[in-house]
């Protein structure tokens, strides 16, 4: 999740504040990925094809629910650290994601003003470890649901930090205000307990769909405990902050 504090300029690759260097990573980055995602998206449909029945179709529609829950409890997971353990300083995560959760915290809308590639751009990034072993050495055709729930689990990580950005924007498309609404995707309403005092709950944020059951099982206290007494050897201090505005 990049952070737009900067003043951005309008430059060849688009409008940002950062070195075009980093900038082409970003777009090679998504580039690559689209190419591998649709190669492994297309075989895991055929093999799923392959043996249509009520039982398959089962399976699948199991198998894209479950990637729905583990991406939205991973955000939750990498959320919830970023906020709560190390600082700024802290060493090669601090700049590249701690910072960016914590300046969301002072500024939610700072992430609305970041273009697709700003917002997104980390998450393909982070996701071609797993999606290029997938397309290289996975056997589609003898796990289709296994493969299914990767299709499923990447598409949902890469645009969590997108669908975040949507629950922060006053005015998003109307087919996304219908998956806001039936809660498929993060909800601004939902979204809006996190950026509320004491901001330590409600950290999952593709969907929101784990939230109730982490909130009720007393998952947080436990996780901010964990990083309370990690914090004692790694320094730096929890986020906390106002955050009012449209979704926060
Ligand atoms: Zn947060
Ligand atoms: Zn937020």
């Amino acid at each position: 999740m990049e952070t737009t504090t900067e003043l951005s300029q309008s430059r060849l690759l688009g409008t940002y504040s950062y070195p075009t260097s980093h900038r082409v990573i970003e777009i090679v980055s998504i580039a690559v990925f689209a190419v591998f995602y649709a190669v492994f998206g297309l075989r895991a449909v055929a093999a799923v094809g392959d043996d249509l029945d009520v039982a398959t179709v089962g399976l699948t529609v199991l198998a894209a629910f479950l990637a729905l829950v583990l991406a939205d409890f991973l955000s939750g997971m990498v959320h919830a650290l970023c906020d709560n353990l190390g600082s700024v300083d802290t060493p090669v995560v601090g700049q590249k994601f701690i910072r960016s959760f914590r300046e969301h915290h002072t500024d939610p809308l700072d992430m609305t003003r970041g273009d697709f590639v700003r917002v997104n751009a980390d998450n393909f990034l982070v996701c071609l470890p797993i999606l290029i072993p997938c397309v290289l050495w996975l056997n589609v055709g003898s796990n289709p649901f296994v493969s299914t729930f990767l299709v499923v689990l990447m598409a949902f990580l890469v645009v969590t930090n997108q669908i975040h950005k949507w629950a922060h924007t006053d005015q998003v498309p109307g087919p996304v205000q219908w998956l806001q609404a039936r809660r498929v995707v993060l909800s601004p309403d939902h979204h809006r307990v996190h950026h509320t005092p004491p901001y330590d709950s409600h950290y999952c944020i593709t969907s929101g769909v784990t939230n109730p059951l982490l909130t009720k099982v007393g998952f947080w206290p436990v996780l901010l405990r964990f990083c309370r007494w990690a914090g004692r050897f790694l320094g730096g201090s929890p986020a906390t902050g106002s955050s009012q505005g449209p979704g926060a």
